[in-house]
């Protein structure tokens, strides 16, 4: 596409994963603290057009298999450019990124992480400077609204704090701005299709109380792409009927579901997490797990390193979330829909909750209503299913309104035993057929554990 760039880009190259074994450097990912990518719109006196910078050391000066910070901060200006579109300039990273050859970009905003391959770095990717090139020509080509352009990217660990400080606060505002507004209060929502090259049939609903799955676009986001580029992956849903206020549920959003999954999704609830959850692609900032055992929800994001309560880390449960599905029980969420008074309104809310890391708890201490949370258990509580029976009981969480009778036996005998496995849906294939155990217990006298090399890493590996 591009005679100056040393690798190919194009749409062919979104999805490439690039494996550690393959990889020149990684820059970003779970073990850096401070990474982000972050668009502002500046005036036109400010912003060099065409200008890239990288402060810090360029790929050419890493060391092959280190792991880098990375910050990338895009600034905009121009006549027609308004503050509401930086989230969705900023979500087009993750599309453009992926477009290079050899160049694997995963997540958004603070959560960034990039790997370059060694193929890559050999035919000649030894600067961020192509990235920042190929960002440029693909983003103005899309937006000529865009009239100057300048990149910076940050790999200097002593450089990166003021300006990661700078992003948060950014995202803080967008996000605190949708806050205000309720579903009730707007004619319109929108769609989201931008990660249907992932996972086909998957869109995001984006109402002002249901932020989008990887947290990267407000409804008012949503608004000034749809104004700024109607024919763009982001379109306006007329709400149509309500059908269900408590699940939220539209016949507009259900026609438009059916329509851009061509016929897969026909129904969604924007509040529940069961019978016709909001689809999960695999940019889901975390995940709310359903604990059959308990009747509740456990939370984990995609930072968390170690196992849940139920045994399994997020990747796994990722797995059994993505693709776009309607997943009974497992449901791709974003932080700031947590923050909502609409988060799985249908099934309980923060009443159905009773389990999440402590970090994330604090973050959300004042979106969880006061008298619940001593009653949410963290891994510091608890680290199996049947201590956390123990924990809500002695915490009389109100989930355990929801323990009858029957289901109550069943939590005593996981005291004794408990499941050595839990999920909403398991799938596994035997004898030529896939076979799908919905909500799942299994028991075992023995459990042998081999680890299993990945073929590839997946998202939050
Ligand atoms: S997660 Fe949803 S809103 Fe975010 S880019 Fe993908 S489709 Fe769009």
């Amino acid at each position: 596409m591009f005679d100056d760039i040393p690798v190919e880009v194009g749409l062919v190259h979104a999805g490439e994963r690039i494996r550690k074994n393959d990889m020149y450097v990684e820059m970003g990912g779970p073990e850096i603290k401070e990474k982000f990518e972050l668009v502002k719109v500046r005036s036109l006196d400010v912003v060099q057009d065409d200008a890239i910078t990288v402060i810090g050391p360029d790929i050419s000066d890493m060391e092959p298999g280190k792991k880098y910070p990375l910050g990338i901060l895009i600034e905009i200006a121009g006549a027609q450019l308004e503050e509401d579109i930086e989230g969705v300039i900023e979500r087009r990273i993750h599309e453009y990124a992926n477009y290079l050859e050899g160049f694997m970009h995963l997540n958004q905003r603070y959560d960034i992480w990039v790997r370059l391959s060694r193929k890559a770095y050999n035919k000649g990717f030894t600067t961020l400077a192509y990235f920042g090139r190929v960002l440029m020509r693909l983003l103005k080509n899309e937006l000529p609204i865009i009239e100057r352009m300048q990149i910076t990217f940050f790999t200097d660990p002593e450089k990166i704090p003021a300006v990661y400080a700078e992003a948060r606060h950014a995202y803080e505002a967008r996000d605190a701005r949708a806050r205000g507004l309720t579903d009730g209060d707007v004619d319109l929502f929108y769609g989201c299709a931008l990660c249907q090259s992932f996972a086909p049939s998957h869109v995001c609903v984006i109402t002002p109380q249901r932020y989008a799955n990887c947290g990267a676009i407000s409804w008012f986001d949503g608004r000034a792409a749809a104004r700024i580029d109607p024919k763009g992956p982001i379109f306006p849903i007329e709400k149509g009927d309500c059908l269900d206020t408590v699940r939220g549920e539209y016949t507009g959003i259900n026609e438009s579901a059916k329509k851009r999954s061509l016929g897969q999704v026909s129904r969604v609830y924007l509040y529940s997490a069961f019978t016709y959850p909001h689809t999960s692609c695999g940019c889901f900032e975390g995940i709310a797990f359903y604990i059959p055992e308990v009747e509740g929800f456990g939370i984990v994001m995609r930072g968390y390193r170690n196992v849940t309560v139920n045994g399994l880390p997020f990747s796994t449960m990722a797995d059994s979330t993505a693709g776009g599905r309607q997943v009974d029980g497992f449901h791709g969420i974003s932080l700031e829909y947590m923050r909502s008074p609409k988060f799985i309104a249908a099934d309980g809310g923060y009443e159905r909750i009773v389990w999440m890391p402590a970090d994330l708890k604090e973050q959300l201490r004042e979106f969880i209503p006061g008298d619940l949370i001593e009653k949410i258990a963290t891994e510091k509580d608890v680290t199996t299913i049947s201590d956390l029976v123990t924990f809500l009981t002695k915490a009389s969480h109100p989930v355990i309104a929801r323990w009858k009778p029957e289901e109550a036996g069943t939590v005593k005998d996981a005291l004794g035993a408990s499941p050595v496995f839990s999920a909403g849906e398991f799938p596994f294939q035997a004898g030529g057929f896939k076979i799908i155990l919905k909500n799942a217990r299994i028991y075992a006298d023995k459990v042998t554990i081999v680890p299993i090399k990945p073929k590839r890493p997946g998202r939050g590996e």
